[in-house]
């Protein structure tokens, strides 16, 4: 193994996550933080620790300058990006080669041409993988927009080519709506991304969300099996399975089998995840986009095989082939992650920062809470609103609803309010019981009221 120290490039449950996982390997750790992050979990796990800067993440975790000086001044001989931030970043990437340390996360060419999801199309249909009707690359003009949106069919979606997070994504169902909707998903995309680039794609009507895990050593690629992340609130996951109810296996094969492949055709190393919308009435896949990092609901993955994925991609970033062969990776029971966020569901999910009093993390078999709070800690308001996750694993689907409800019930985070209402009443709802929703499902719900039945009266086991 040639990686001695990882510089973690990323703050919240996801540096804690790498921590362990790198202490798991004998490797040291340096954890960055900003001025706001001086007291959080992952400053005091990590071996050592050097400030970045001030609050805005503009002015440290996503300045290269800061971080490189970090890296050099802790003696760090690889950088592990997280996810977010500059985990898909080309010019980080080349930032870090060029100062002679490993990145954990693919070359900064692989980036260039999967973490851009214009060119991750191109790629995704050169190797033979089915991608949603649309554009061919960027389109600038609004004529070229509706050009290309009255030839694959309204309703479509405008998206951002450097988009994530569901942000600079519109829908539009006619030109008029184009000519309103075009600008605004620009001018998101160019805030949020430094990059106002625009592509166009039929919208696909309640598709599931379901992906690929995959690693690849450079060489060789396995993949992990699918989640399946349908349970949305403007497009951003809330709910996360592993495996998806409604695949029979030849179709989970197909899937996997193309995700591979695609892998491959890029020679990928590292940890990534190749996305798709499925169009359960005409039984057909779309690839959509790949995000060329470790993604928040890694998790339910690591439950359902076993395996440590974060592990597994620091050991071939650093030079060592795939520790296991498709084989080897099986797929046991069922696992669901959901996310907490510091959030007032009541409230339209308004960010609710604060200091956490009495905390308690609930245990049992096949019970996972990855997090990064203690008792007396200030969650600073300047980040996303990501407290953590909570996974469990159950052997069969209907287990898992049972054992997230009962440990739903027993996670203690007082001081703040969080979106467990939100999950709590979703393990009782018949269409998530039964597993008949797509990613317009929860938004739907909500709009019809069904948060706030489920909450009045507040639902037994909530604590605040
Ligand atoms: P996942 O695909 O792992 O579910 P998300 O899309 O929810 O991840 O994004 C994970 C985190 O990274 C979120 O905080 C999100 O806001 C952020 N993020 C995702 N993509 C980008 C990007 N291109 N630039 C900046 N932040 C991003
Ligand atoms: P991001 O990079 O922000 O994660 P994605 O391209 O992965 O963006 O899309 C996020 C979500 O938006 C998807 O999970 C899905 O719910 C919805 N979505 C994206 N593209 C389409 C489409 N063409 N048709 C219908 N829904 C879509
Ligand atoms: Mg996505």
């Amino acid at each position: 193994m040639s990686i001695q120290k990882i510089l973690i490039a990323n703050r919240g449950e996801i540096a804690v996550r790498i921590i362990r996982a790198a202490k798991s390997l004998g490797i040291s750790t340096v954890q960055v933080y900003s001025e706001a992050d001086a007291d959080m979990l992952a400053v005091r796990e990590a071996d050592e620790a050097v400030c970045i800067g001030p609050a805005p993440a503009k002015d440290s975790y996503l300045n290269i300058d800061a971080l490189m000086a970090a890296a050099e001044k802790s003696g760090a001989d690889a950088v592990h990006p997280g996810y977010g931030f500059l985990s898909e970043n080309a010019a980080f990437v080349r930032r870090v080669e060029a100062a002679g340390l490993i990145f954990i996360g693919p070359s900064a060419d692989t980036i260039s041409r999967m973490g851009d999801k214009v060119a991750a199309r191109q790629a995704a249909e050169a190797a033979g993988v089915p991608v949603v009707p649309g554009s061919n690359g960027r389109i600038d003009t609004i004529e070229e927009i509706i050009a290309v949106a009255e030839a694959v069919g309204f309703p479509v979606m405008i998206k951002a080519a450097a988009g994530g997070g569901g942000r600079g994504i519109r829908v539009a169902d006619d030109v008029a709506a184009l000519r309103k909707l075009a600008p605004q998903a620009r001018q998101e995309a160019e805030a949020a991304f430094g990059d106002g680039g625009l592509y166009v794609e039929r919208a696909i009507l309640a598709p599931r969300h379901i992906e690929v895990q995959i690693i690849g050593d450079g060489v060789d690629a396995v993949h992990f099996f699918e989640r399946e992340c349908s349970l949305q609130r403007r497009r951003q996951k809330v709910w996360e399975e592993a495996g998806a109810v409604c695949l029979d296996h030849a179709t989970r094969d197909a899937l996997c089998a193309s995700a591979v492949a695609l892998a491959k055709t890029v020679a990928y190393r590292g940890a990534g995840t190749l996305e798709y919308l499925y169009d359960e009435s005409t039984q057909e896949f779309f690839f959509i986009e790949m995000n060329t990092r470790i993604q928040v609901e890694h998790p339910v993955t690591e439950m359902l095989t076993g395996v440590d994925l974060v592990a597994e991609m620091i050991r071939v970033c650093g030079g060592a082939p795939l520790s296991l062969t498709q084989a080897d990776i099986t797929a046991t029971g069922h696992a669901i992650e959901v996310r907490i966020n510091a959030e007032d569901p009541s409230m339209q999910f308004m960010p609710f920062p604060g200091k956490i009093g009495r905390f308690e993390v609930p245990q049992g078999p096949g019970v996972r809470m990855d997090h990064f709070l203690y008792e007396g800690y200030q969650i600073p308001p300047f980040y996303d609103s990501l407290l953590g996750k909570l996974i469990v694993h159950a052997e069969t689907r209907d287990a898992a609803v049972d054992k997230l409800a009962d440990a739903l019930s027993r996670v203690v985070i007082e001081g703040v309010k969080t979106t467990i209402p939100l999950h709590i009443a979703l393990t009782r709802d018949p269409d998530v019981r039964a597993g008949t929703f797509h990613t317009q499902w929860l938004e739907t719900w909500l709009d019809s009221g069904g948060l706030t039945r489920a909450l009045s009266p507040m639902p037994k086991g909530d604590t605040q």
